[in-house]
């Protein structure tokens, strides 16, 4: 019976030390730790620096090529070709500085997987073609992040309420935080949302929204913070999350 106990502890703590393998801090890289390693935005490489940092997220955009390929570039356009209508093979022409390809989702989630401890923020460009078609690469993704098994690294960020939505009713757990900063928390929970993640601007014009949140049980996140008095003010409200450029330097403000 000892015996049984003891194996039984062990097993559960097993799954705890399992669950709790994610960085719990509140720093996100934006497009990746890019800015003081001179990398591109949203390269693996800068995926790769913000996991070698310690980040608890790693940002990055998310792409449907005009042949339904899932890519990973923060513009509209690729040094030059519009994504949305252009081939995954026209992409390959065009390089990133450093020498890489623009990645697909399928390889960014696959370099991610490699480690556990960095979540994989994937933002969902809303499409410039139709609202159907950010639809369809709403679609697209979540059923890409399912097929990889990585719904356990990935949080979902959206500018479209519509495709907030869309993801929910696709992955009733996914977690899901709202970019466009015009709706209030209470909304955001009845659409299936997780949390909010405005321009640090919004909760000046909205100061009760943070702690209305935190209420309803949604995390607070703030893009994009790269001043040092603008984290100190949000780290003092209590946010779970800041989204920056300057990883480092968010890093140094929390631990003083
Ligand atoms: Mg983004």
């Amino acid at each position: 019976m000892k015996k049984h106990i003891l194996s039984l502890s062990l097993a559960l703590l097993f799954t705890l030390t399992a669950v709790a393998q994610f960085n719990k801090n509140i720093v996100v890289a934006h497009r990746g730790a890019w800015k003081t390693n001179g990398l591109p935005e949203n390269s693996i490489a800068s995926l790769n620096k913000a996991i070698e940092e310690g980040c608890h997220g790693a940002e990055f955009d998310v792409h449907l090529t005009k042949d339904d390929i899932l890519v990973v570039n923060h513009d509209h356009d690729f040094y030059g070709l519009d994504i949305e209508k252009s081939t995954y093979a026209e992409l390959l022409t065009k390089k990133h500085p450093n020498g890489e390809s623009i990645p697909t989702l399928e390889a960014y989630l696959a370099a991610g997987m490699k480690q556990k401890k960095t979540k994989l923020i994937l933002e969902i460009k809303t499409s410039r073609i139709s609202p159907e078609r950010a639809l369809e690469v709403t679609s697209a993704a979540v059923a890409m992040v399912q097929k990889l098994k990585a719904t356990k690294w990935v949080e979902y960020i959206c500018f479209s309420y519509e495709v907030g939505k869309r993801i929910h009713e696709l992955d009733k757990k996914a977690k899901i935080q709202y970019l466009e900063g015009n709706k209030p928390p209470a909304e955001l929970k009845a659409a299936g949302y997780t949390g909010l993640d405005y321009h640090f601007s919004v909760y000046k014009e909205h100061p009760n929204w943070i702690a209305e949140a935190h209420k309803l049980g949604l995390t607070v996140n703030a893009w994009t913070v790269n001043d040092r008095a603008e984290m100190e003010n949000l780290i003092s409200q209590k946010v779970e999350y800041i989204t920056t450029n300057e990883p480092e330097l968010l890093f140094e403000v929390v631990k003083k």
